[in-house]
């Protein structure tokens, strides 16, 4: 093997969270050869610490597998290289006028969908049912996103099994990536114990952040886990997000059933289009094969009826779900056979299959 044709091997390697090649991003330097052992440089940014391991594995395994020594030298990248970089990211993202947000989404006929999870009141399973449907459009082969917007009560870095903060590459975010999917919360930046008390000026700012500084790449949906209700953070997303599309998420309960109604009526005075219901803890089969409708029945489908939209899944309760998601194993992945996860793939084939809203708000932009 010669230099050449091993440097074709490494720098096909794809760094882990921007998911691009290390050869694109001048990760990798060109193996040079002593005394029959090959060296590299890996450039590495400013990342929480081990995050470039798995890309030294991977670097190895390939070493391994070509039957070539290779020694991989972790290397700090100057403050050149972190500029170089950070511009290749905002390039990449540059609109027709010549300027360059990070954010691609505000960028006029972006083909990234953009869906909101709502709800009228908490703990009927949002974050749950946000975090299942962006994990089976993942498994149907889509780039997906997920923006958790519940700033009260930020559950899914946690239910996508996340325990690093995103990097920073000047002043681009990098969200990081799990199960394939991209995601960016205030969780990243808060530890658990520390209680969130927003005013509305922070609040505002932090989201805009969210929007704009961080690197998504080219998503084909971002699923936004929105808080509970129609306050602040709904009015301000709607704002950013005229191309937002609203799913409701209820269960049986008429009392649920009433709060999603008065958010979904909300969603639809800010002018966003509401697509469907979904009804969440619809029943529980037992090993006997038997429903047992634990909340009640007819939630979701009343719902619906009044909002002249589709019911377009009734999700069971299953301990898998609630495991995976105390875990940060989405249960679409760990149990892929359960009825939840056929509901939650048939509830996603149908979000792609209605495709995009028609009628949209005329594009706001967001300033820098
Ligand atoms: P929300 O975002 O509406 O507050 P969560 O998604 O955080 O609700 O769900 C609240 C709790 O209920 C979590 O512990 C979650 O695991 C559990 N849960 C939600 N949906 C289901 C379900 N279909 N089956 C079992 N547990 C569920």
């Amino acid at each position: 093997m010669n230099t050449e044709s091993l440097f074709e091997l490494l720098k096909v390697v794809r760094e882990p969270d921007i998911q691009e090649t290390l050869g694109d991003l001048n990760m990798i330097s060109a193996p040079t050869k002593k005394l029959g052992r090959y060296a590299v440089d890996l450039y590495c940014y400013p990342a929480p610490e081990h995050y470039f391991d798995s890309v030294v594995d991977e670097l190895a395994n390939i070493a391994t597998t070509a039957d070539v020594r290779l020694e991989i030298n972790q290397k700090e990248m100057t403050p050149g290289q972190v500029g170089d970089l950070e511009e290749l990211l905002l390039e990449k993202t540059k609109q027709a006028d010549g300027t360059s947000p990070i954010n691609i989404l505000s960028i006029p006929g972006s083909k990234t969908r953009v869906l909101g999870f709502s709800s009228g009141k908490g703990g009927v399973g949002k974050s749950s049912v946000t975090l299942g449907i962006a994990s089976a459009l993942t498994v149907l082969g889509h780039k997906v996103g997920i923006l958790d917007a519940d700033v009260y009560g930020f559950s899914i870095p946690k239910m996508l099994g996340v325990r690093r903060t995103p990097s920073v590459i000047g002043k681009v975010l990098i969200p990081p990536v799990s199960h394939g999917i991209r995601t960016m919360s205030v969780g990243y930046f808060v530890s658990d114990d520390t209680p969130v008390i927003w005013r509305g000026p922070m609040l505002h700012k932090a989201l805009e952040q969210f929007l704009v500084d961080v690197y998504w790449g080219d998503l084909d949906y971002l699923c936004i886990d929105l808080p509970p209700g129609t306050g602040d953070v709904t009015l301000s997303l709607a704002e950013y997000m005229p191309k937002m599309e609203t799913f409701v998420v209820t269960t049986p309960q008429d009392a649920a059933e009433r709060v999603a109604q008065r958010s979904a009526l909300a969603a639809r005075k800010l002018k966003l289009p509401v697509r469907g219901v979904i009804e969440n803890m619809s029943f529980f089969q037992g090993d006997d094969g038997k429903r047992y409708e634990i909340f009640g029945a007819g939630g979701g489908e009343i719902l619906s009826k009044s909002l002249e939209v589709p019911l377009i899944g009734s999700l069971p309760i299953d301990i898998a779900l609630r495991h995976g998601g105390d875990v940060g194993e989405p249960v679409v992945f760990s149990a892929s056979e359960s009825l939840v996860s056929l509901e939650l793939l048939k509830i996603a084939r149908a979000i792609v299959k209605m495709g995009p809203a028609r009628i949209y708000k005329s594009e706001l932009k967001i300033r820098q």
